[in-house]
């Protein structure tokens, strides 16, 4: 089965082709980094007119790259639920627009089930339900339970910020640019993480519930009171507050339900330390840790098309009047949970 996936959640336009939920045959990213980047963030409007701009050229290089046309397609997927309002309706118009032209089913996913197959790819007979799944990303931090296609349990997510905000937020304080992590992470390297004692709050809690609003006040403040600040030792010490709280909560979350194979997603999944610090945490327990491949951590079409190839056999498809949510509960239960500021507040 060939599926076109395609993502304009937030600030990339991605589209790709796949089959069978696993190959990948093409996945085309266009970056808006150069259009947000001197907001110090991603502006909804231009994020929308920069997927207006780009979206058909990017659907004809994914089809060119893959060397298929449109009539090759079985099936069309598109992120419908979660994500920047005026972007994701670029994307569900395009595939709307090509569901009821090529005559071929429209799939509507959650973009959070994106990230969350994207450690399924090619997978299957690795990964097995129930599994855990730690998604960080700049507008999200859960711990949830695999539970089957389509089925997630909420074990844990954050009270007040994403952990991939306040990197965001800190970087923006320091004039690191955007994106945030990624500048971050190569100063945390020449910096020594123990120079700065960060707050970790609720890390002694026995629960998933996380919260790093009182991480980012503490980061902020103390760059407002140190007229020397050492740069590099102050992001090497977040991250290290950062990483000491998402690996104590999802090894916690693990035991706890005996969940033993644990899989990262999102954004911060390329944070290299925290891949780091997971896998000698799962090691020493006898666990499996999985990681998706490097461009399926940013937003892509090609992990909406391989959640595509599953869900569609357990949920169908969708019908073109299909609905376009900014906030949108996951899965079968109707998981709600607060996304971060990248998204809006709300749910
Ligand atoms: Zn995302």
């Amino acid at each position: 089965m060939l599926i076109l996936g395609i993502d304009t959640s937030c600030d990339d336009t991605g589209v790709a082709v796949v089959k069978q939920g696993d190959i990948i045959i093409s996945n085309i990213i266009a970056s808006q980094f150069s259009a947000h980047e001197r907001f110090g963030g991603v502006v909804p409007v231009i994020a929308a007119r920069e997927h207006t701009a780009k979206i058909n050229y990017i659907l004809d290089s994914a089809l060119e790259k893959a060397e298929v046309s449109f009539s090759d397609l079985d099936a069309v997927a598109v992120s419908h639920h979660q994500g920047l309002m005026l972007s994701l309706v670029v994307g569900v118009s395009a595939a709307k627009s090509i569901a009821l032209a090529c005559q071929i089913p429209l799939i509507g996913i959650h973009h959070l089930e994106g990230h969350i197959y994207s450690n399924l790819m090619g997978r299957t007979d690795e990964i097995h339900f129930p599994f855990l799944c730690l998604t960080v990303a700049g507008g999200h931090t859960l711990l949830l339970k695999v539970v089957s296609h389509g089925t997630y349990e909420l074990l844990g997510h954050t009270r007040d910020d994403a952990a991939g905000e306040v990197l965001d937020k800190v970087a923006r304080h320091l004039h690191l640019g955007f994106p945030g992590g990624a500048a971050i992470q190569k100063l945390a390297e020449k910096g020594n993480p123990t120079a700065y004692h960060f707050p970790r709050p609720l890390i002694n809690r026995r629960d998933g519930e996380f919260s790093f609003s009182g991480l980012k006040t503490a980061v902020i403040s103390a760059i407002d009171r140190d007229p020397n600040l050492n740069v590099a030792d102050l992001c090497a010490s977040l991250q290290q507050a950062i990483i000491d709280l998402l690996v104590s909560k999802t090894m916690l979350i693990a035991e706890t339900h005996d969940l033993k194979q644990i899989t990262l997603a999102g954004g911060v999944a390329l944070n290299q330390p925290l891949r780091k610090a997971l896998q000698q945490e799962v090691q020493q327990r006898g666990y499996q840790l999985f990681t998706p491949q490097t461009d399926l951590c940013m937003d892509n079409g090609a992990m909406i098309a391989g959640a595509a190839f599953y869900l569609y056999q357990t949920r169908g498809a969708d019908p073109l009047s299909i609905e376009t949510l900014a906030n949108a509960p996951l899965g079968t239960t109707g998981i709600r949970y607060r996304p971060g500021s990248k998204y809006g507040k709300g749910s």
